[in-house]
């Protein structure tokens, strides 16, 4: 673990509450793995706050670091970071942390998201892609409405490019929007409908959301150590 301060170079809309924030690595060695997350600390209104973000970034990117930050409501730190956070402005950091990490590896993954849960996953797939590893990749997004989609653009791109990669969005309230993909809450149908056999899976999001798909999973037969979990 280590404790750095990096500047802030980009503030990037992704949707309507939900920016990435790019920092400058400059010439600083952060050695993650595609999963981790780092510590972001900051004194505000007299008090140090404290909170967890996830790299979003490729470890195989050098020169920056991403973190995929949606906008809560009263929030603290996320609040900050849209209102006062300014380009050039230095955070402190510590890290990187935790066991959600992506090792490279022959067996196919499945990447189920929720919101922002995405970002971790975002780290993964880019990292698997840049570096040529040849295993296939199912990236499982859901969310609420088609405003909301993360990194569709990207997505898109890279199965355009990558026969291995397979993209698919789901929106739970697609009522009054131009959608004419697939909808709905991620279910054991979709679930059953993508297992081969073999695979790890990372599921990223809510509590509420993680446990479902978990117990869906374990439904259907996946053991519990090809299952990882970021819930958030
Ligand atoms: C491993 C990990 C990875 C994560 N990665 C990401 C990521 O990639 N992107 C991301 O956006 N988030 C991520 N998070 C979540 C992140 O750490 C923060 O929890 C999130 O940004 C909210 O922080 P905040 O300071 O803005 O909100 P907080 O100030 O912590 O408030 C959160 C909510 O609690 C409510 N609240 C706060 N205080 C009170 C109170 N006293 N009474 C009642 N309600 C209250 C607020 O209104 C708000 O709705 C991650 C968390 C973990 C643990």
């Amino acid at each position: 673990m280590a404790r750095f301060a990096l500047r802030l170079i980009e503030k990037i809309d992704e949707t309507h509450d939900t920016k990435t924030f790019r920092f400058a690595l400059n010439g600083h060695n952060l050695d993650f793995l595609p999963g981790h997350f780092i510590m972001a600390n900051k004194m505000i209104d007299g008090k140090l706050v404290r909170r967890a973000y996830s790299i979003s970034s490729s470890p195989l990117n050098k020169k920056s670091i991403d973190l995929t930050i949606k906008r809560v409501e009263n929030g603290i730190f996320s609040n900050y970071m849209y209102d006062n956070a300014n380009v050039g402005d230095s955070i402190d950091m510590d890290g990187p942390y935790g066991k959600f990490i992506y090792n490279d590896g022959s067996n196919g993954v499945v990447l189920i998201s929720a919101g922002c849960g995405i970002a971790p996953l975002m780290s993964m797939a880019r990292y698997i892609i840049e570096k040529g590893i040849n295993v296939n990749v199912i990236m499982l997004h859901s969310c609420k409405t088609p405003n909301d989609m993360l990194f569709r653009e990207e997505m898109l791109r890279i199965q355009e490019n990558n026969e291995n990669f397979k993209y698919i969005v789901t929106i739970t309230r697609p009522t009054g929007f131009d959608w004419n993909g697939k909808t709905g809450r991620i279910n054991e149908e979709l679930l059953r409908s993508i297992i081969k056999g073999g695979e790890r899976f990372f599921v990223s999001g809510r509590v509420e959301f993680g446990h479902s798909i978990v117990s869906m999973l374990r439904n259907l037969g996946v053991k519990d150590e090809n299952i990882k979990e970021e819930l958030f």
